[in-house]
């Protein structure tokens, strides 16, 4: 454990580093921008040891493991974020324990994961993902820009859900600085008519430094902390 607890705090080191340096090159405070360490495929003793490291933010991106790594780390004061393709007869369970589901990318989530907020008794925040794939790609995940007006009327108008800013995901096959830079031109239009949802999650192992140029307040970094994931995803 001592050995897996000095690799994860010299990965984070590296990774705080390279956070610091793309803030400062943006002009950006430091403190603008938020780690959310996704610990996908690796254990709960992960997970420990980077909340002994000072994490506060996790990411998971399916349901059946997320929602038992949660119960075994109860104790650890963690922030969740749910950044995972969401099952809409999966989305009120989700919503049972995750503090921020990032990829609302369609309005039939949207009522059961207000059911599930409401059953836990807890508001539960929630990031609408835009798709930055060139019209006309093949469909990967999120909204395309022009429905995400109307998503975000009806995250605002359902009970418990707290409308709080944008993800997204730069596409294969195209240079990150661009897709981040149409992500950025929608989120301005966005934050226009949602003054108070300013979180931009954006911005992964490979493309934290181009999401944070173009505005990224939450970065979601896996294997640049963890190392690589097991092949078998
Ligand atoms: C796995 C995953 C990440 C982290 O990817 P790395 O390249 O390992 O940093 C970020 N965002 C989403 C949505 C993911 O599924």
């Amino acid at each position: 454990m001592t050995a897996r607890r000095d690799e994860l705090a010299a990965n984070l080191d590296v990774v705080r580093r390279r956070i610091a340096t793309a803030c400062s090159e943006a002009g950006r405070p430091q403190d603008d921008v938020s780690l959310v360490v996704v610990t996908k495929f690796f254990p709960a003793s992960d997970v420990r040891l980077l909340a002994d490291l000072g994490v506060t933010d996790v990411g998971e991106n399916r349901h059946q493991e997320a929602e038992a790594k949660v119960a075994e780390c109860a104790d650890l004061g963690l922030r969740w974020h749910f950044i995972g393709g969401l099952q809409s007869n999966k989305a009120a369970a989700v919503a049972s324990y995750a503090d921020t589901v990032e990829s609302l990318d369609r309005a039939k989530l949207v009522g059961p994961l207000s059911r599930g907020a409401q059953a836990r008794g807890r508001d539960v925040e929630v990031l609408l993902q835009v798709s930055l794939d060139p019209a006309g790609a093949e469909h990967r995940s999120g909204a395309v820009p022009s429905d995400v007006a109307d998503l975000a009327r009806r995250v605002e108008e359902a009970p418990m859900l707290r409308l709080r800013g944008l993800m997204a995901v730069a596409p294969l096959g195209e240079a990150p600085e661009a897709a981040f830079s149409r992500l950025a031109d929608v989120r301005a239009d966005f934050v226009r008519e949602h003054p108070d949802a300013t979180v931009l999650s954006a911005g992964m192992s490979g493309d934290l430094e181009a999401a944070i140029t173009h505005g990224a307040t939450h970065v979601r970094v896996g294997s640049a902390v963890l190392g690589p994931r097991p092949e078998v995803q």
